[in-house]
């Protein structure tokens, strides 16, 4: 698939309209690295750590951790790297760890919960993180932020980390991003503060939408009932936009749904200028956003929600056929 779009690999997403997306790809494995010069992606806009620790039979040390993020860094060539702090629970449960008896591991104890509750493995993950740098920039952002509290608590980890490698005489990132993931409507509803505070946000749509609808992401049969497209979504998508842009800070979208065609023409024009897909789709998704212009997009998106369709898809995607 990637050598179809390879005439386009180094041309950048521009639309007809001259806007420009910024394709950026999910990772997760050392071994996902290489496809960031095959895809074309700008970057790894999520990069799920956790991956790293399910692969294996015992907890990593500190300065394993460090050596595999210092690969990833070097391996990205100077392109930007979101990782994406330890994601554990729900669907993601570590071997040589004791399992969690719950009833909605979903909405139960995982991820930055886990993470603040016994900070120990998050503590470690940043000082790897830090180290891995090497003094260069660091991004780094935290999974499943529900309100503005747990960001602080996250990013006073993050502090911490930085005030004792300072004591140990280690450099620093010459730039430190850190970024909350968008996983659960209450944060779309958080303090203008905390769109102040945050340095930039990624929307995990595969869990906001499990908690938007009420469906299940691992369940097919109430999963499949509900469209992304569908413009109760859609409206709240947007006003996360607009609220963005209001404090300035950078978004992005980095859930499944990003690196599927229509969809991602759709977001794009609303208004997200950065969506991060599995590396295979983005030439697909660059080939079809260079055809297009965004501004017809939404009006063929405004109509249909005019109109009071339940979702876009339809309206989009049959004015798509004469488009490309
Ligand atoms: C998401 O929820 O959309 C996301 C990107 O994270 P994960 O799929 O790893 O939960
Ligand atoms: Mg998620």
């Amino acid at each position: 698939a990637q050598e179809r779009y390879a005439s386009i690999r180094d041309l950048p997403a521009t639309t007809k309209c001259g806007t420009t997306i910024s394709l950026q790809m999910n990772a997760g494995l050392i071994a996902d690295l290489p496809s960031l010069e095959g895809s074309g992606a700008e970057g790894v806009g999520l990069f799920r750590t956790e991956l790293q620790f399910l692969v294996r039979n015992k907890m990593p040390r500190r300065a394993e951790l460090s050596a595999l993020y210092s690969r990833v860094v070097k391996s990205a060539n100077g392109k930007r790297v979101a990782f994406r702090t330890l994601d554990i629970g729900s669907d993601k449960v570590l071997p040589y760890m004791k399992p969690n008896d719950e009833p909605n591991p979903a909405m139960g104890w995982r991820a930055i919960r886990v993470g603040l509750d016994k900070p120990g493995v998050l503590r470690m993950q940043l000082q790897a993180l830090l180290r891995a740098a090497d003094g260069g920039p660091l991004a780094v952002m935290f999974p499943f932020i529900t309100q503005l509290e747990e960001f602080r608590a996250a990013k006073a980890e993050m502090d911490k980390a930085i005030a004792r490698e300072k004591i140990l005489g280690h450099s620093l990132p010459s730039s430190l991003e850190v970024g909350a993931m968008l996983e659960t409507p209450s944060l779309g509803f958080a303090p203008d503060v905390f769109f102040e505070e945050v340095d930039f946000i990624s929307i995990g749509g595969n869990d906001l939408k499990q908690f938007f609808f009420a469906a299940d992401r691992e369940n097919e049969r109430v999963r499949k009932r509900y469209d992304t497209l569908n413009v109760s979504f859609l409206s709240f998508i947007s006003q996360v936009i607009d609220r963005c842009n209001a404090s300035n800070t950078a978004l992005s979208f980095c859930g499944e749904d990003a690196g599927r065609p229509v969809e991602a023409l759709c977001f794009a024009a609303l208004g997200l200028r950065t969506l991060s897909m599995r590396p295979a789709s983005v030439g697909p998704v660059k080939h079809l956003l260079r055809r297009v212009d965004l501004g017809e997009v939404k009006a063929v998106m405004d109509e249909a929600i005019a109109r009071g369709d339940q979702s876009v898809r339809r309206a989009v995607a049959d004015w798509l056929v004469y488009q490309v």
